[in-house]
């Protein structure tokens, strides 16, 4: 069995590793077949195929999109992606450019509570990451005593319904497939096990990711457990859905899955990396 992780971040985005060393664990690690999926943003790309070239490591270009469906953020990776390609490239700056607005508006939720300079602070955490996100206000209000750790900051402050969540409109989820399958990737739909929406809603998600051109399915991931990754497994062979291995790693001491420390498939399903490898 190859051993296979389609999903985990670097600096570039909200990791704490940078894309070389970040490559270089995953081979420490036995990964054979890595995607690096930064967060709205290929750049990281170009050191991680070096360093793959130099560990012997087959990289796969990826980046995981923000996506507002039905009011619920969602993400769907992009796998085996021409980075360059217009629409994609176009796409990914426009969800960039919109965080630095999401950021001020969180600063300034913080701010009302009494937490000043959090727009500075996340700053510095993003420093290097071409993008800024929760995570960096997290990583803040740790170092700043406010919580002891990044979980009890989401927890506390970050997530929906916590004060200092903002509302925030990312990409369509028929454009965000549409650019991946103009640069000639294959989606991926993250993590389904994470989004908190009814039955019906579910099903309806999928109906319309299919419909417009999702393909594959994360079902072995870090935020499953067991009976999710069943439930997934069951999902993808209804709708006929390539199915993905991803830690969704973000660094050492952050993330509960290393990279590379995920189980293999569940039987009777066809991996999305065949279309790599
Ligand atoms: P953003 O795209 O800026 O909204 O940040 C999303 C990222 O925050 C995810 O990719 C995770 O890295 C992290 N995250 C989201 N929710 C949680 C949570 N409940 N606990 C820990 N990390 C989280
Ligand atoms: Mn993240
Ligand atoms: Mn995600
Ligand atoms: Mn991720």
């Amino acid at each position: 069995m190859q051993r296979v992780d389609l999903h985990c971040h670097s600096s570039v985005s909200d990791g704490l590793l940078a894309p070389a060393a970040l490559v270089r664990r995953a081979a420490a690690n036995g990964v054979q077949v890595l995607a690096l999926t930064d967060h709205d943003d290929t750049a990281g790309l170009a050191e991680a195929r070096e360093a793959a070239a130099e560990a012997g490591v087959r990289l796969v270009d990826g980046v995981e999109i923000s996506i507002t469906w039905e009011g619920t953020t969602l993400h769907v990776v992009g796998l085996g992606i021409r980075s360059t390609q217009p629409e994609l490239a176009q796409g990914l700056a426009a969800i960039r450019a919109g965080r630095w607005g999401r950021a001020q508006r969180i600063a300034s939720a913080l701010a009302r509570l009494g937490i000043d300079g959090a727009q500075e602070g996340a700053a510095r955490q993003a420093c290097g990451a071409s993008i800024i996100g929760r995570t960096h206000f997290a990583r803040f209000l740790m170092e700043q005593g406010i919580t002891p750790d990044i979980q009890s900051a989401f927890d506390r402050y970050l997530t929906p319904g916590k004060p200092a969540y903002v509302e925030h409109r990312w990409a369509e989820l028929a454009d965000a497939v549409g650019w991946i399958r103009a640069a000639g990737g294959v989606a991926v739909l993250a993590h389904p096990g994470r989004y908190r929406v009814s039955s019906t809603a579910r099903k309806r998600l999928f109906d319309q990711y299919v419909a417009v051109g999702g393909e594959a399915v994360e079902v072995v991931s870090g935020a499953h457990g067991r009976n999710q990754q069943r439930d997934f497994a069951r999902v993808a062979r209804h709708y006929g859905l390539l199915a993905s291995v991803a830690s969704d790693f973000h660094g050492p001491g952050e993330s509960a899955h290393d990279v590379g420390s995920m189980p293999g498939l569940p039987e009777g399903l066809v991996p999305v990396w065949e279309r790599f490898v």
